[in-house]
Parts: C-alpha cells; sequence; structure tokens
C-alpha cells in the first residue's frame, strides 16, 4: 500500500514537473541545405581535402579548421554547435557511434525534404523542386492559424522555391525568398540590404546566405515573430559546384549566423530563457568514394542520412547523443508544435513528436 502511495506521489510530481517546466514561446527552426553528416560530427573530411578536383587552397582549409582528431576538427567547423548546443542542448545523427537521423521520402533532395520537415509529412506526390504550392499544411500554417500565433510566423530563406513549399498565397505567411526585398518601414540596414541585394552578384544561389541572415535579422528584431523559419542554401551550391573549401567555409558561416541569432535571443527579453532553436538539413548528400560527396539524389547512396540538433529551455543538456536510436525526419512538425503545447495535426499521418527533445 505504501508503495503504490509512492508511485502515485511520483507520478503527480511528474505530471506538475511537466507542465511547470514547458517554458518555449518562441520557437526556430533553422536549416542549411544538404550539409552532411560526415562534417557535422567529423570536421574536414581528408578524403576529400586530399583530393585536387575538390580543393584550391588546401592551407587556408587546414589553418582554419584542421585538427588531429575529428572532434577538434568539427568544433573548429561549428564552434556553436559544439562549444554551445552540444553543451546546453542536443545534437543527433552521429552514424558512427550507431545515432541516426533518416529523411523517410525516397526522393533525398530539397523540397521533398522541405515538405517533410515543415508539414511532418514524407509525400511521395513531392518528387521535384518544381515550382507547385504545396497542398500540404505546414506547421507553420497550422500555428499562424492559432490565434495566439497570428501573424507572428514568418520564413527567410536564401532559395526561390520556399513561397510554394510553405505556401505563402494559402497559408498568409510573411516569406522572404531570394530576390525579395525587405518591404514596408525600412531600417537603415534593411535599406542597405535592399541596396545590396538589387546590385551584388551572387556567385551561388538565389542570393547570398549573408543578405539571407541580415535581412532575418533585422525582421526579428522589429517584429519580434514567435515562429521563424530560416534556411541557408550555400552549402549546397557549393557542394554542387565541386568546390571542397566554399562547402567548409559556407557551413562555419551558417554556424556563426545560428550562433549570433543564439546570442541576440538571450539578450532580448521577448526571447530571453523562452526560445527553442531546431537546427536541421533536409538532405545528405554521397560519400566520397566515386567522388558522390558533391551530389545527392536517390541515385547517389546514403543521401537519406541527415542530422538534427535542438536546444532551448525545455530540452535536456544530452549533448551529443551517442547511443544507438533512430529518429525522422517527419517527426520535426510535431515536434516544435508540442514545444508550443499544441498537438499539430493536418490530416496527413505525420510522425511523432521526438520525445526526448522536451522534459
Ligand atoms: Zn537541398
Amino acid at each position: 500500500m505504501k508503495a503504490y502511495f509512492k508511485v502515485l506521489l511520483f507520478f503527480f510530481l511528474g505530471v506538475n514537473l511537466t507542465f511547470a517546466q514547458n517554458k518555449t514561446e518562441n520557437i526556430f527552426i533553422i536549416t542549411t541545405d544538404g550539409f552532411r553528416w560526415q562534417e557535422m560530427f567529423g570536421g574536414v573530411d581528408t578524403t576529400i581535402l586530399r583530393d585536387d578536383k575538390f580543393v584550391r587552397n588546401r592551407d587556408r582549409i587546414k589553418s582554419n579548421f584542421g585538427a588531429v582528431t575529428r572532434e577538434e576538427s568539427r568544433q573548429k567547423l561549428m564552434p556553436f554547435m559544439w562549444n554551445t548546443v552540444a553543451k546546453e542542448g542536443q545534437i543527433y545523427g552521429n552514424r558512427w557511434v550507431g545515432n541516426k537521423v533518416n529523411v523517410l521520402n525516397p526522393y533525398w533532395f530539397s523540397y521533398p525534404g522541405y515538405n517533410e520537415i515543415l508539414s511532418g509529412y514524407a509525400d511521395d506526390k513531392i518528387n521535384s523542386n518544381d515550382k507547385n504550392y504545396n497542398e500540404n499544411i505546414s506547421v507553420l500554417e497550422f500555428l499562424n492559424n492559432q490565434p495566439q500565433f497570428k501573424g507572428k510566423v514568418a520564413a527567410y530563406t536564401t532559395w526561390d522555391a520556399f513561397p510554394y513549399i510553405v505556401n505563402d498565397k494559402r497559408s498568409g505567411i510573411t516569406v522572404n525568398s531570394a530576390k525579395d526585398l525587405a518591404k514596408g518601414n525600412l531600417t537603415e540596414k534593411e535599406e542597405l540590404l535592399n541596396e545590396i541585394l538589387q546590385n551584388y552578384p551572387t556567385l551561388a544561389s538565389d542570393r547570398h546566405d549573408f543578405i539571407t541572415y541580415y535581412l532575418a535579422k533585422e525582421y526579428i528584431k522589429k517584429n519580434k515573430p514567435k515562429v521563424f523559419f530560416l534556411s541557408f542554401d550555400e552549402t549546397d551550391e557549393f557542394a554542387h559546384e565541386a568546390k571542397y573549401d566554399e562547402y567548409l567555409f559556407a557551413a562555419n558561416t551558417a554556424d556563426r549566423f545560428i550562433g549570433n541569432l543564439w546570442s541576440y535571443c538571450q539578450s532580448t527579453p521577448e526571447y530571453r530563457g523562452k526560445t527553442t532553436f531546431l537546427i536541421l538539413t533536409d538532405h545528405g548528400r554521397g560519400d566520397k568514394i566515386k567522388s558522390q560527396w558533391t551530389s545527392h539524389g536517390q541515385k547517389v547512396a546514403d543521401c537519406y542520412q541527415i542530422w538534427m540538433a535542438v536546444i532551448g529551455p525545455d530540452t535536456p543538456a544530452l549533448g551529443e547523443v551517442k547511443t544507438e536510436g533512430q529518429l525522422f525526419q517527419n517527426q520535426v512538425a510535431k515536434t516544435v508544435a508540442k514545444f508550443l503545447g499544441y498537438e499539430f495535426d493536418n490530416g496527413k499521418p505525420v510522425g511523432d513528436a521526438i520525445k526526448s527533445m522536451k522534459k
């Protein structure tokens, strides 16, 4: 009887703690396109580094990201990820220790991946990157339809397919992509960014990631969105161009931007202690064998392999998760809603929320 009572008491305490610790009021979903788990967990891939086809300035890579061990190299490549998220948050997808994150859609390229992330549904019908309005309701749209978040949901992206992926027409979400200028009452910085965007040639994707980032930051400072999707693209672009130097620097820059945004959030009353970042990629890439790291898609082995990271006030500090496990990309949408206290439903068989990410 006593034991039974103890169990009961423990159960009630547990329930109360669960409710008391739901601190997340804002959530940022951040992606960097086609960034491999191999570099996330291993830093510079020395086999690729040795190949003159892919590397123009080996010394520059070595002096910036070179190290004796994988752990040191990844820390130099992704300092925010390994100095902050690995201490205060969680990182999944190190297949060398048996921790796996997979894309569930069968295509392993961008639109199907972003649809899976945002709608929680690996949709077999989405089999191209064509600019078609997405029929699936994303978690961004779902949240924007809740009175609490109406008009407080926005997306800033380098790639120009996002207005279609999040169906800005139907969802009413603010989307700024590619050549879109900052609108409304412009800050001085936005005026400059607009000017750069119109006059500066892009080398790789639809616009440089730094334009996306600084436009996003101005928007965030001005409007204090509660649900924000931020998507970088240069990791993928430079990989397709077989430029390993630039691919690494693009990843390093994305990491710095994410760290910069995290610091901003911790310095701002609207965000401090009540904001969660969920960070991941849309697909993997091939391995160094047969030079397939530059590419991805069904014909390239292993591109379903991705990684995922999370940091925020409701997330236990597990750091790099080194236990055997399996997560899927289609679990992100429901997890995002759960952080904000909602049960995401869009009429499709969406993936379950990831239990370990939230206390
Ligand atoms: Zn992609």
